[in-house]
């Protein structure tokens, strides 16, 4: 039997391995998600075919958590995915600090297992990365979605404080792992649960897509823990490689924005004060009609997609625009920054749903090169990903993150409902510039009514 197992494991494994390689492609990531999720199927099959196992609380489990996790994945809204991975992310890295709690509760002693200071080792580690992840990723949901200030909350003193806190958790944590005494567990659980919390405060509401996949990364690290406590292979594995993806995907996030993890992490982005610089010239608004004249001479078209292309779901009516530029001679791209909306990979998903061919999806690099021949650059509902602050202002916060240079085109067109700032709460000086037109009103509404007067 236990070979059987180790076989399927193995099986559950590459299964994994291939869904995660098919997520790396638009065309083949559904198919992916189902490989990797029959692989989590087979993984726990298996492991429900182990003797010695209370099937009343394993159904009543399956049923519970299975259902709020169907629930929450159909509700969910495009938009609120970051909030809902780190919700899961959270309570991932409950289950480990549960799996390794369990294990003392069962046996104190940690001796059923071959060697009891490795056990009590992982224990530790289990309960340490899963408690940080627990609290960290709660406080990274409400500050993402907004039920708490999304500003970076400092004090003075709090690195020496979170220093302090985390040389305690060390320390405690080697004493349990030596001497095993339960008590001292208690108080890894307690300062690895403050840790989670201390530690994404100072860091302001923009990182937390970083901080997410920072902590889904924690979350794999911490089950793999959980893996080596209960000693099963499959859980190691798995927990493995989320670790590994999600901080290639940190890192990844890092370098879009220009940014190192131990800026994002310990900078308290977002708690310093805006630009220091005046901002010169006024916005101007243009209406839709007067810019479909402009449109209709443009030789070369960009489409710049953010946040609010997702709000207003406009992504079919801009494919539609697209397409009829194109036919009226114009060469139509779109410029897809890395974080442009609130999740990796956010603008791509909605074009690709509204059947956006892929050749025309440029990266940020090279349509930056071409963008001083570009007739129009629409930006539709995206703000902190097109602020030229980012390469000309050394004072503002997002100085040196990459942008999409759209005024460097001809002619801007800013699609947006009001003056609203974007993430970052910072003023976006390409409003101002003289190359700049704002066509205010929800960016589907303006869409639509672009498409309309080439219909006419
Ligand atoms: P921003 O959040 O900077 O700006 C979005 C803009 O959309 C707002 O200024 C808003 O202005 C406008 N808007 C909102 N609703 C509508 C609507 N219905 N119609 C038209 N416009 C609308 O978006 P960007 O995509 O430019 O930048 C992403 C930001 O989010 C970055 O700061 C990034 O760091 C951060 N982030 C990125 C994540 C990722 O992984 N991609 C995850 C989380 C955060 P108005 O209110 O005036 O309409």
């Amino acid at each position: 039997m236990e070979f059987l197992t180790n076989l399927a494991y193995i099986a559950a494994s590459v299964l994994f391995i291939f869904g995660i390689k098919m997520l790396g492609s638009a065309d083949t990531a559904r198919r992916g998600n189902l490989i990797s999720s029959l692989g989590m199927l087979l993984a726990v099959v298996i492991t429900l075919f182990q003797g010695g196992l209370d099937y009343t609380w394993i159904i009543a489990g399956i049923l519970v958590g299975g259902g709020i996790g169907a629930v929450a994945a159909k509700r969910v809204q495009m938009t609120g995915m970051p909030e809902l991975v780190a919700l899961f992310n959270g309570f991932g890295g409950l289950a480990s600090l549960l799996v390794g709690w369990a294990e003392v509760a069962k046996d104190p002693s940690l001796s059923s297992g071959p060697n009891p200071t490795f056990t009590a080792a992982a224990v530790v580690f289990a309960i340490l990365v899963g408690g940080i992840t627990f609290t960290g990723s709660l406080l990274a949901y409400l500050k993402l979605s907004g039920k708490l200030g999304g500003s970076a909350t400092t004090f003075p003193g709090q690195k020496a404080v979170n220093g302090l806190v985390l040389l305690l958790l060390l320390g405690f944590g080697i004493a349990f792992a030596v001497t095993r005494e339960p008590a001292l567990l208690y108080v890894v659980i307690i300062l690895s649960l403050a840790i989670g919390v201390l530690g994404v405060l100072p860091i302001g509401g923009g990182d937390m897509p970083v901080v997410i996949s920072f902590l889904n990364s924690f979350s794999g690290i911490a089950a793999s823990a959980a893996g080596f406590v209960i000693l099963n292979n499959v859980l190691i594995v798995a927990g493995c490689l989320v670790g590994a993806s999600g901080i290639i995907l940190t890192v990844i996030m890092c370098k879009a924005m220009n940014r190192s993890l131990g800026n994002v992490l310990f900078g308290s982005f977002g708690a310093a004060a805006g630009s220091k610089q005046e901002v010169e010239g006024e916005m101007k608004a243009i209406t839709s009609d007067d810019a479909f004249y402009v449109l209709e001479a443009a030789q070369s078209v960009v489409f710049v997609p953010g946040y609010g292309m997702a709000v207003a779901q406009a992504q079919h009516a801009v494919k539609e625009l697209g397409e009829i530029l194109e036919s009226n001679g114009a060469e139509v791209r779109f410029a897809i920054h890395p974080v442009a909306g609130r999740m990796p990979g956010h603008m791509n998903v909605l074009l690709a749903e509204a059947d956006v061919p892929y050749e025309q999806l440029c990266e940020m690099d090279d349509v930056n090169a071409i963008m001083e021949s570009v007739d129009v650059a629409i930006v539709i509902g995206a703000n902190d990903v097109v602020n030229p602050s980012a390469a000309e202002d050394e004072t503002s916060p997002i100085y040196g993150m990459p942008i999409i240079n759209v005024h460097q085109a001809r002619t801007v067109f800013a699609l947006k409902r009001g003056q609203g700032a974007g993430f970052s709460g910072l003023v976006n000086t390409l409003f101002f510039r003289n190359n700049c037109r704002m066509i205010y009103g929800d960016a589907k509404e303006t869409m639509n009514n672009l498409v309309g007067q080439f219909k006419d």
